[in-house]
């Protein structure tokens, strides 16, 4: 029996572990370490502030997938040795003390983490700040934008590449929705510090940018927030922006014990995205938001690199059966209603990354029915990884 050791239990991971059991049934032991003992989906996260999403339609356990003989170790990885082939884990509330796996093959799928240590006055002032992107912190948010009378909103998004690349225009029309149903937008700027050129993906600027004006949002791109304090940011050029609401997405990268296994600096590298072993270890792959792909961060790009990794693992096993897998996807972005309904609507957009240059395109009319959509995407997507719909 071959060890497979995957990193990280989300979309990437689960769907190699998925994939594997089915195509390696009785030659693999398959075991997913996850550093909780649930999964939370990203995509709708957003829409938690309008309260069109709810917590229990976006978590799930991993039982199910238990039954297709995946093991499930729950647990902080902590150092990997890609040398001696050894994975390090941290105790859990789960019960698992203290352990160290073996492998064969080690799948790095950890997704990425937020990290704000190169701004001032960050480890000062993070409780001031507030984002979409962890269950936690799209509670505050949420509480500070539906409480709150008066003041300015920042949102801000680093420089590309970060996870979900529409998500800080998506935060910055959600809370524009929510002030105005409300009836208190007008005592409220709302500004968004992008560190880019362009929003991201810039192939869609053009009707984000219609879109803020209609709903008088100031937008500021080629900047970077260099200082937080208590009530402002500083860019780059020296500029100062108050705040009462802050949500600020810090730079993203991979955990830090990729980098200290020597593994990547920033991301985990790679041979190419279609062959997706480090360069150095046959033995060690990676997949999803960790892996040094040239592609967008999101959910589609994460399962269809697993599906790379996936074959490559069963062509090194001597199977020849592959997975169809391209690069290639249809996003979403959530819009918000200019006239503050809670009901929000999205613009639909597709990227074909197997053509040079890759082709983007877009429909630009923003549509409610984008926004169910996406949810029926989100929740096939949670079914066929986690084995069980919401009910
Ligand atoms: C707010 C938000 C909005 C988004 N919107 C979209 C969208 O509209 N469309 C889209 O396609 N994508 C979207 N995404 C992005 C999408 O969710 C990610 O790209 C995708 O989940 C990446 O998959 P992954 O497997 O690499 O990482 P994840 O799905 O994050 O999984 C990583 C897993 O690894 C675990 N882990 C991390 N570190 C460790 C460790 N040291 N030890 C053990 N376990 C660890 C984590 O707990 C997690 O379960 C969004 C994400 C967010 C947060």
């Amino acid at each position: 029996m071959k060890k497979i050791v995957i990193v990280g239990g989300g979309i990437a991971g689960m769907g190699i572990a998925n994939t594997l059991a089915d195509k390696l049934k009785g030659k693999a032991e398959i075991t997913v370490v996850n550093k909780e003992d649930f999964y939370f989906a990203g995509p709708s996260r957003p829409l938690i502030l309008t309260g069109e999403q709810n917590y229990h339609r976006i978590i799930r356990g991993y039982e199910n997938v238990g039954s297709k003989g995946i093991k499930l170790v729950v647990g902080n990885v902590y150092k990997v040795d890609p040398d001696n082939r050894k994975v390090y884990v941290s105790e859990s509330t789960f019960g698992n003390k203290d352990s160290v796996l073996d492998y064969d093959y080690l799948v790095l799928t950890p997704g990425i983490v937020f990290d704000g240590s190169k701004i001032t006055g960050y480890e000062k002032y993070w409780w001031k700040n507030t984002t979409v992107y962890d269950p936690g912190r799209v509670n505050v948010l949420k509480e500070r934008l539906w409480s709150q009378n008066e003041g300015t909103v920042i949102v801000y998004a680093p420089k590309a590449p970060y996870r979900c690349a529409p998500a800080p225009t998506e935060t910055t029309l959600l809370s524009h929705t929510i002030l105005t149903h409300r009836g208190v937008r007008q005592k409220f700027n709302i500004i968004h510090i992008d560190a880019n050129d362009k929003t991201q993906p810039p192939f869609i600027m053009d009707i984000v940018k219609q879109t803020y004006d209609k709903a008088g949002i100031q937008l500021v791109t080629n900047q970077e927030i260099t200082e937080i304090g208590e009530d402002y940011v500083v860019t780059s050029s020296g500029e100062k922006y108050k705040y009462t609401i802050l949500a600020m997405l810090e730079p993203n990268r991979a955990p830090k014990f990729i980098d200290e296994a020597g593994l990547g600096k920033g991301y985990v590298d790679i041979r190419s995205p279609q062959d997706l072993r480090h360069p150095k270890y046959d033995d060690v792959l990676s997949a999803g938001d960790a892996a040094k792909l040239p592609f967008p961060k999101n959910q589609e790009i994460a399962f269809e690199s697993a599906m790379f990794a996936a074959n490559k693992i069963l062509e090194m096993e001597g199977v020849s059966e592959k997975v169809p897998v391209q690069y290639a996807f249809v996003g979403w972005a959530y819009m918000g209603n200019l006239e503050g309904k809670l009901e929000t609507l999205s613009l639909q957009f597709q990227m074909d990354l197997t053509t040079q240059p890759p082709k983007p395109t877009k429909d630009p009319q923003l549509k409610r029915d984008y926004t169910l959509q996406k949810d029926r995407w989100e929740q096939a997507y949670l079914e066929k990884l986690f084995g069980y719909k919401a009910i």
